[in-house]
């Protein structure tokens, strides 16, 4: 099976805990105001995964809205690289006429520094072979996280890889929006050690207003499903100045996640400038441009007045 990756961390130590390589998945179906990550938005083979997921089906009537939205934070600023992904993904998101194959070459940046695997396919035993590679160093709960973009727009391909890791013993866990909630997603949710699920907003107004996409009611059922199923899950939300760096935000976060037993943890984490660059390389139009990194002093007085409730 055919997967797209945007490229590999081999040392991270954020996802999951412990030693831990990171697989980010190209391809993304929100437009999150934060994202450090957003050279993984696009992929030659976007609309082809967003149909695949239903998120499409979900969103019926609403897409062309986003796209436009998406088109028009790009407008008049798009690099010659990303104008050409741009108008390949767009142009497939609106007509539906996804290629049948990749034939992009792998993303180059303005100084040719190439992006190992970004919008190149690869099979599931290649990419599992690579990974297999790094298991000395994932001794005491180390493993392989897969992240992105969202994963979970390639579920089937994820699961394919992961049973292959599960066979050599490796733990697994998957980094997701939660934006799909299909069967192939089901049985990636059933394949993986553990969940590190975003909690991105509290309604689903937020998610349109700051990620672009109506999934609010998806993360919910997500939720709900991984609860049911008894999956480990570590929740994460993003604490952004001027959209949700507040006592009454925190704890409606903390109220949708006192509602599941299976929730090892509520991540709070800090919103960070370090993707900035990212966009200027790329020439995406940042929405947080002019917002500086929240310093860990408020976000722990943030989150300590929300234990003392
Ligand atoms: S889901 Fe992740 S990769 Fe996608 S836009 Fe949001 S922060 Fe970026």
């Amino acid at each position: 099976m055919i997967g797209y990756i945007h490229s590999l961390e081999t040392m991270g130590t954020d996802d999951g805990g412990k030693i831990r390589t990171v697989v980010f998945m190209q391809g993304c179906n929100l437009r999150c105001v934060y994202c450090h990550n957003p050279d993984s938005w696009n992929s030659a083979h976007s609309a082809e995964l967003i149909q695949n997921s239903e998120f499409r089906i979900q969103n019926e009537g609403k897409e062309s809205a986003h796209s436009a939205q998406r088109t028009a934070h790009n407008e008049g600023k798009e690099s010659a690289h990303s104008a050409q992904r741009t108008a390949h993904n767009e142009g497939n998101i609106n007509n539906n006429s996804a290629p049948a194959t990749c034939n992009l070459q792998p993303a180059t940046s303005k100084d040719s520094t190439p992006m190992p695997y970004a919008l190149c396919p690869m099979p599931s035993t290649e990419l599992a072979k690579k990974l297999i590679r790094f298991k000395p160093y994932f001794k005491n709960g180390g493993g392989v996280t897969f992240s992105g973009g969202e994963p979970l727009l390639q579920a089937d391909f994820v699961r394919e890889t992961v049973r292959i890791l599960k066979e050599n013993g490796i733990h697994v866990a998957l980094d997701t929006a939660c934006s799909v909630l299909n069967e192939s997603v089901k049985a990636l949710y059933g394949a993986v050690d553990l969940v590190i699920a975003d909690l991105k907003f509290f309604s689903n107004e937020d998610y349109i207003t700051h990620a672009h996409a109506d999934i609010f009611n998806t993360v919910i059922d997500t939720l709900n499903y991984l609860n049911k199923i008894g999956k480990p899950v570590i929740l994460r939300t993003v604490i952004v100045q001027g959209i949700n760096d507040n006592e009454e935000s925190i704890l409606k976060y903390k109220e949708i996640g006192d509602r599941f037993k299976n929730i090892i943890r509520h991540e709070f984490k800090p919103f960070h400038t370090m993707g900035f660059s990212k966009y200027k390389e790329f020439g995406i139009t940042n929405p947080l441009e002019n917002k500086s990194a929240l310093s860990s002093e408020v976000l722990e007085r943030l989150v300590s007045a929300q234990k003392s409730e």
